[in-house]
């Protein structure tokens, strides 16, 4: 009997595009069809025992193992040349299922012990329990009801070729049977099914709960770009970086100028909006390896990795020009805002508290300078702090 296949345990769509799925999703089914072909290999086993008791003729065998082989070869033809993606089921499920059953009919037909006849039906019941991974209440009844159909017409078969096979009451306790417990292996399947169905949308919401979780963690509430955790996070990566490999990243750190007067003259609530302004703009401007957040307060703080001092200082300088051009209309359009900024990088061996320590260094002397500057840091050693511009 075959096993089949279903994409239960696969990712939803919303997880990754459904292009990247595809090719996945026939691969999963290509493995399903060798592990159906395994179950088959089981049922042949039982066969060939059929024929060394001599209660099937060889030839019997031989059609049983052709049977299989062309069954399963079909549903990889199939998967193969992508023509099941144009089924309702891609997976072929309730097909592999039916179909299974088919070689075991035939052998059952030849057999003539009626008591080895119901060892058939035991096997037959394998592709039911591979069945509730994958069907629904509905599809399994379907399925069932194909399997009673199938079982009917060997005995029809049976009745009109062997009747002398048929022993009456014995077949009827077996007929009987078989159909109940096809019946309730349907209902415990399709809710067993049902059970996984929820399984799995309670994982994807999960899956999307994290995720939110995950976001709201890194990210600052005001502003929306990432927080003092998310930047100390992203400074210990790229020190552990830069450890191994050559290279560098360097640091600006923003403080806005005279914030503390905006705020007393046009309100609190002015403040944030002047801080929303400045870190959207910052944010839509840099690199996708950068990484940007607030800092405290009204600083913040640009990580540039693969950026030497004088890399970052171009940038910092064009962040400072860019502020230095932000209007408020909704507060005033007379209202201007500009930044110091102290740029340090990252020598390799450093402790990066030490880093952003010479980065808010050379941040206070931009603002002993006069403010709206650009100041840098040199390497740690002699100091020597230079004027950007
Ligand atoms: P300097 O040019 O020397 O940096 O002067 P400053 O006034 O910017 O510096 P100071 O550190 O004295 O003031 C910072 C102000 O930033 C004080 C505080 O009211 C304001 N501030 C800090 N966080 C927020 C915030 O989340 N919203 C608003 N509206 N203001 C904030
Ligand atoms: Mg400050
Ligand atoms: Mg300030």
């Amino acid at each position: 009997m075959a096993s089949v296949s279903s994409d239960e345990d696969t990712p939803s769509p919303s997880d990754q595009s459904e292009q990247d799925l595809v090719p996945r999703h026939q691969c999963l089914r290509k493995r399903r069809l060798g592990m159906s072909l395994i179950s088959y290999f089981v049922t042949f086993a039982v066969v060939v025992f059929c024929w060394y008791q001599g209660m099937v003729p060889g030839r019997v065998v031989g059609q049983f193992a052709l049977f299989s082989i062309v069954l399963n070869g079909a549903f990889w033809v199939l998967i193969q040349s992508d023509f099941n993606l144009r089924f309702k089921d891609p997976s072929m499920t309730g097909a592999q299922m039916v179909l299974s059953l088919l070689p075991a009919l035939w052998v059952m037909f030849h057999l003539d012990a009626g008591q080895a006849r119901a060892a058939f039906l035991m096997i037959a019941m394998v592709p039911l329990l591979y069945g509730i991974l994958a069907l629904s209440l509905r599809q399994f009844l379907a399925v069932s009801l194909w399997f009673i159909a199938l079982y009917g017409l060997l005995y029809l078969a049976i009745w009109t070729f062997k009747p002398h096979l048929l022993t009456g009451a014995r077949d009827m306790v077996q007929t009987l049977a078989f159909v109940l417990v096809m019946a309730e292996m349907a209902i415990i399947g399709g809710f067993i099914s049902g059970l996984r169905g929820k399984l799995r949308d309670r994982n994807r919401d999960l899956k999307a709960a994290m995720a939110r979780i995950q976001e709201l963690v890194n990210v600052d509430d005001l502003t929306g770009v990432y927080n003092r955790r998310r930047l100390f996070e992203v400074i210990s990566e790229e020190s552990s970086r830069y450890s191994r490999t050559p290279g560098s990243f360097s640091l600006c750190l923003l403080d806005i100028d005279h914030f503390k007067e905006v705020n007393d003259s046009y309100g609190h609530q002015a403040g944030d909006t002047i801080l929303k302004t400045v870190a959207q703009c910052v944010a839509n401007d840099l690199r996708a390896i950068d990484c940007f957040g607030r800092y405290g307060g009204e600083e913040f703080l640009i990580v540039l990795p693969q950026t030497p001092l004088n890399g970052a200082s171009v940038k910092a300088e064009r962040v400072r020009k860019a502020i230095e051009e932000l209007r408020f209309p909704q507060i005033t359009d007379a209202l201007r805002i500009s930044v110091s900024i102290g740029v340090a990088e990252y020598v390799c061996g450093e402790n990066t508290d030490e880093t952003l320590a010479r980065a808010d260094q050379a941040l206070y002397r931009a603002k002993d300078s006069g403010r709206n500057q650009v100041i840098t840091s040199a390497a740690p050693g002699p100091s020597a702090a230079v004027a950007a511009d």
